[in-house]
């Protein structure tokens, strides 16, 4: 069997690693019915001039009249354009992700391991005794972009990428992933300087998740960190507009009092992000140069930053966001 190279494994950390679908399925059974649609994109807004009420347009034509709107729709938010934000830089790398399921087992610990060897990086993470989720990171190339439309082709550009530098079992994880899980996705992100200065809600429209802090992978927090976003602006809205209005006011003030107290809302959920999202995405993003430096003395001077701003590399893991 060949040697995997450097094999980094995170066994004293606690890892947990979902299906995005079953994510979602544990979100969506605790609302109401009718709660969500599905199949919605979002291709514009715009303010009713009378009521200042957000209209969200909708690909098919639709238009919903809403009184708050929480842009969660990822690295090309249509929210986030709105609200003036800078569309997400790209970096020069992108990542294969993909699962593989072993009907009798997989017989890996249950530990999440990073191998290098050569030019290339492996990781995998078990979700539960069968099922194991990996991924791939490489340079971008051209070709990744006709590549990322075809699973088959991402499926077999991955093991071509790989063959050479790890064993075969390695290999045949690869080969007999599930195709429906394939992706290949160039990375992208927010800088640390834009969190710090962005506008990130403009009356009672904000953004959530990736479309307000879209970062690469390399501290692992992306999708943990859009979560956080949700209890915090859970917990602030709750706070703001929880409790049902005493007094019977006409209609219209109710909503002007209801718009202000979305704003406050708003204003703490960022003033209470800004800082957490700001160490993640400089972490980040400091060791993605740090991963893209040839040279040793700039290598060693992101080093020393990420050191000294960062001395304990898991201390983000053990953030806690508080209560719903
Ligand atoms: C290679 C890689 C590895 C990663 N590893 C990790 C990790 O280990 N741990 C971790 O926590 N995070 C990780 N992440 C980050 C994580 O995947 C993202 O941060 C997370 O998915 C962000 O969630 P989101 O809901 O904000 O955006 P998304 O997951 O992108 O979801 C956006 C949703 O909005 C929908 N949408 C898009 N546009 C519109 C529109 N116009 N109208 C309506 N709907 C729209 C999309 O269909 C999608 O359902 C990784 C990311 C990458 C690329």
């Amino acid at each position: 069997m060949k040697s995997p190279g450097e094999v980094i494994s995170f066994m004293n950390e606690e890892f947990r690693c979902l299906k995005r679908s079953d994510l979602i399925s544990a979100l969506t059974n605790n609302l109401p019915l009718d709660t969500i649609r599905f199949g919605c994109q979002t291709v514009a807004l715009n303010l009713d001039p009378q009521t200042s009420h957000s209209i969200v347009h909708l690909h098919d034509g639709t238009m919903i009249k809403a009184e708050v709107v929480i842009g969660c729709d990822g690295v090309n938010s249509v929210l986030a354009d709105w609200l003036g934000l800078k569309t997400a830089r790209q970096l020069p790398l992108c990542a294969v992700r993909g699962f593989t399921n072993y009907p009798n087992g997989h017989g890996f610990s249950n530990e999440f391991v990073r191998m290098r060897r050569n030019h290339s990086a492996l990781g995998i993470t078990p979700v539960d005794d069968k099922l194991v989720h990996w991924y791939v990171p490489r340079l971008w190339t051209p070709q990744d972009l006709r590549i990322s439309k075809e699973a088959k082709l991402i499926r077999d550009s991955t093991v071509e990428s790989i063959r050479e530098d790890y064993p075969a079992d390695m290999i045949e994880m690869i080969r007999n992933c599930d195709l429906e899980s394939l992706s290949l996705q160039r990375l992208r992100y927010r800088p640390p300087w834009e969190i710090l200065l962005g506008n990130f809600s403009k009356g009672t429209v904000t953004v959530a998740g990736d479309a307000m802090h879209v970062m690469g992978p390399f501290v692992g927090q992306g999708g943990s960190s859009a979560l956080e976003d949700a209890v915090v602006l859970a917990r602030c809205l709750g706070r703001e507009i929880g409790g049902s209005s005493s007094s019977k006011r006409e209609e219209e003030v109710e909503v002007i009092i209801q718009a202000k107290r979305v704003r406050k809302a708003f204003d703490q959920y960022i003033k209470e992000r800004t800082m957490r999202i700001l160490r993640l995405s400089t972490e980040s993003y400091l060791t993605g140069l740090l991963m893209q430096s040839s040279f040793s003395v700039m290598k060693f001077m992101i080093l020393m930053l990420l050191l000294i701003l960062f001395p304990n590399f898991f201390s983000h893991t053990r953030y806690d966001c508080g209560l719903l």
